[in-house]
């Protein structure tokens, strides 16, 4: 009896096993994988569609080029245009692979490589939707640019130490980008703090102004502990600033908050702010727009401006990251 339980343990663990041992083996060779299907050579991936939940199969380039129309405004300049289709190919190849390690495990996609939901993924528009929204324009200039952005650029993607990179991005930085250690806290090699230009600075910073009760009224709502003295001035100290230039964390009312959670609180653009409390009011100024990680978009069309191709511009954003081919 004792022995058919040793048994039945081994073969669980075997049966455990075995899988785990599979999708390693199946993560290194992707190529190797099932359902890496392809029509005339071209690459297939799975995509659900965020508002119905379906899910449909669709050619890599289709993807992208309705990806690059989504996350960056298609006046921008051809080698910016085609920096974020690298971009994007490499964060699909990411989440494709993800897909093929553990098939069906990305939460909340249906199965699907990739979803249409810009706060998981990408945002992603349709032919018929870029249409309706840019009508003319859109046929005459806009949809050759971009897929040109995407074919001139077919298969290529972001590797460090020959691993594909989550090449995030946002649209603008203030003079620096932030490094993934200083907004997420995981150390990627890849994504430090480098100098990031604009060129039109002046258009990239916003104001928030909220009364002083209203400023109170919301942080106590948020962090009940918080209490606010009479003096103005003691509601709003020690403010720490990453490399990149945010603030990493802000004391108010006594507590100490992230950059990040004053961000999120009162719908700031970025982290990048200064805030001055005077006797009836609340401001934000606020630098760049998004977390700051990566390559910034506005900065990416700076770079391009300045004559830098989209090998450059990616360079640039992507510490020591080379560009490699998605077979
Ligand atoms: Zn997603």
């Amino acid at each position: 009896m004792k022995r058919i339980l040793i048994y039945a343990v081994f073969l669980w663990l075997i049966m455990l096993l075995v899988p785990l041992i599979l999708s390693r083996f199946m993560w290194e060779r992707p190529s190797d994988a099932p359902n890496a299907a392809s029509e005339d050579g071209r690459i297939i991936i799975s995509l659900m569609h965020a508002d119905t939940g379906e899910t449909e199969k669709i050619r890599l380039d289709d993807y992208l080029t309705g990806v690059v129309t989504a996350e960056m405004p298609a006046s921008f300049e051809p080698e910016a245009l085609k920096a974020q289709a690298v971009a994007a190919r490499s964060y699909t190849y990411n989440k494709y692979l993800e897909n093929r390690a553990s098939p069906g495990k990305i939460p909340g996609h249906n199965g699907a490589d990739v979803c249409t939901d810009p706060g998981h993924c990408k945002a992603y528009m349709t032919l018929s939707d870029a249409r309706e929204k840019w009508g003319a324009r859109w046929e005459a200039a806009y949809y050759e640019k971009i897929r040109a952005a995407v074919t001139d650029t077919d298969g290529e993607v972001l590797t460090y130490d020959a691993r594909p990179v989550n090449a995030v991005f946002h649209a603008a930085s203030y003079g620096r980008t932030e490094s993934s250690r200083d907004v997420w806290g995981g150390d990627l090699p890849y994504l430090k703090s480098v100098e990031s230009p604009l060129s039109d600075a002046q258009s990239q910073i916003t104001h928030v102004t909220l009364g002083a009760q209203e400023f109170k009224d919301a942080v106590c709502a948020a962090y009940p502990e918080a209490s606010f003295p009479e003096e103005k001035a003691e509601w709003l100290k020690n403010v720490v600033r990453s490399e990149g230039g945010s603030v990493l964390t802000v004391q108010i009312g006594g507590v100490t908050l992230k950059g990040t959670d004053v961000r999120a609180l009162f719908s700031l653009k970025s982290a990048d702010f200064t805030v001055t409390a005077s006797d009836d009011a609340v401001s934000f100024e606020v630098r760049g727009s998004g977390h700051g990680v990566g390559m910034s978009q506005y900065g990416a069309n700076a770079l391009a401006q300045s004559g830098y191709d989209y090998r450059a511009i990616l360079a640039r954003y992507y510490t020591g990251t080379e560009i490699s081919h998605w077979e």
